[in-house]
């Protein structure tokens, strides 16, 4: 890898947090021929990269759709990366006059966002679910486009989980460091940036083991906020700058870390409020039984396994209510509406208001009624 690539790895990986377009469009992985499989994807320069290197030595069309430089999930999430992206991706492309075959691979996590009958009303081209993570494409493509359960879910490693949390540490870190250095000298900026690299670097670390989402998420955050004012503390205090002042700055400094790392993970915030979960009332899927038609879309899409097709009663069940994400996928996906999301009180949002506003939590969380 060239040092110039590893930079604008460097770069991208930073800035993941901020939209990073490329160029959309039709772009050829090898030599491709008719018969050569679609793949559809975003125009988020980091994903695509990614995917060239995947890729390579293989023989494909890819389909960068107009995602505005959000990655797939965000997009599809945020109402980004929708059928409209990817009708408009197979129109603008010509690709109907390159290959004879009408099939695009879509991206697993784009489910929340893409209807796969409505592209097919529209062009013609039948779609089928990928993996969940671009990593599992080669052993996708030799199986002959065929996902496993495990590619179905999805897995944050830890490299992948720091480096999500750099994205939100690094950034918080320097201007909180700055800020901290003009109230309280360089020791205090020092001890708030470092702290700040450090919890946020921890959450994510310890992700999977942690209570982030519902109303012992407070406990969470006040935990980490609480080892950030001690690992600022004691950095004040090797730089000889330790004073009642300085550790109450530090102790700041955590709150307001933990705070803005809130507004992404938590889902609800005083900052930002969500439609879905509100302080007092946390909403759950819920399937219609009666509606269900087995038809197995949710649990093709769902990343979570929280679906499971039960073959004997030829119905679908929530087998692991508890992992549910609230991405929404399966309400999007299911073609008898036999999912939605209901809150204790009996109040249900369903899936119309789902697929229409893209309501979910991983993208727009909030909506106007
Ligand atoms: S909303 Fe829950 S059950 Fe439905 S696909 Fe997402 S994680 Fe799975």
């Amino acid at each position: 890898m060239s040092v110039s690539e590893i930079l604008a790895r460097i770069r991208d990986t930073v800035l993941r947090m901020f939209p990073h377009a490329a160029t959309p469009g039709l772009i050829p992985i090898g030599d491709p021929g008719p018969d050569a499989p679609v793949l559809l994807s975003c125009n988020f320069t980091l994903t695509l990269r990614r995917l060239q290197r995947v890729l390579a030595g293989r023989d494909l069309w890819l389909l960068a759709a107009d995602t505005r430089g959000i990655n797939v999930w965000c997009a599809a999430g945020g109402g980004y990366l929708t059928h409209h992206q990817v009708i408009a991706a197979i129109r603008s492309t010509g690709i109907d006059r390159l290959v004879n075959h009408r099939e695009l691979v879509l991206p697993q996590l784009a489910a929340t966002g893409i209807e796969p009958r409505r592209v097919r009303a529209a062009t013609g081209w039948k779609s089928r679910w990928g993996p969940a993570r671009l990593e599992d494409l080669p052993a996708y493509l030799d199986r002959g486009l065929r996902v496993t359960r495990r590619e179905r879910r999805m897995r944050f490693p830890l490299w992948e989980r720091l480096e999500m949390a750099s994205m939100w540490a690094v950034w918080t870190a320097l201007i909180e460091g700055a800020i901290f250095a003009l109230l309280g000298g360089w020791q205090v900026g020092i001890g708030v940036a470092v702290s700040t690299l450090l919890s946020v670097g921890g959450v994510f670390a310890a992700l999977p083991h942690l209570v982030v989402f519902g109303r012992g998420r407070w406990l969470t955050y006040a935990g980490f906020a609480v080892l950030g004012a001690g690992i600022g503390s004691a950095v004040v205090l090797l730089l000889g700058a330790a004073t009642p002042r300085a550790v109450a700055l530090e102790a700041i400094g955590a709150v307001i870390a933990m705070a803005v790392l809130s507004i992404d993970l938590a889902g609800t915030t005083p900052w930002y409020p969500s439609s879905i979960n509100t302080f007092r009332n946390f909403a759950r899927i819920d399937l219609e039984v009666e509606r269900c038609t087995a038809a197995g879309d949710c649990v093709q899409v769902c990343p979570a396994e929280v679906l499971r097709m039960n073959g004997p009663l030829r119905r679908v069940t929530i087998a692991r209510p508890g992992a549910c994400i609230q991405c929404g996928a399966c309400i999007v996906q299911c073609p008898s509406d036999a999912l939605r999301f209901l809150y204790p009180g009996g109040r249900i949002i369903p899936p119309s208001t789902i697929r229409e506003t893209r309501m979910n939590m991983l993208g727009r969380r909030t909506v106007e009624v």
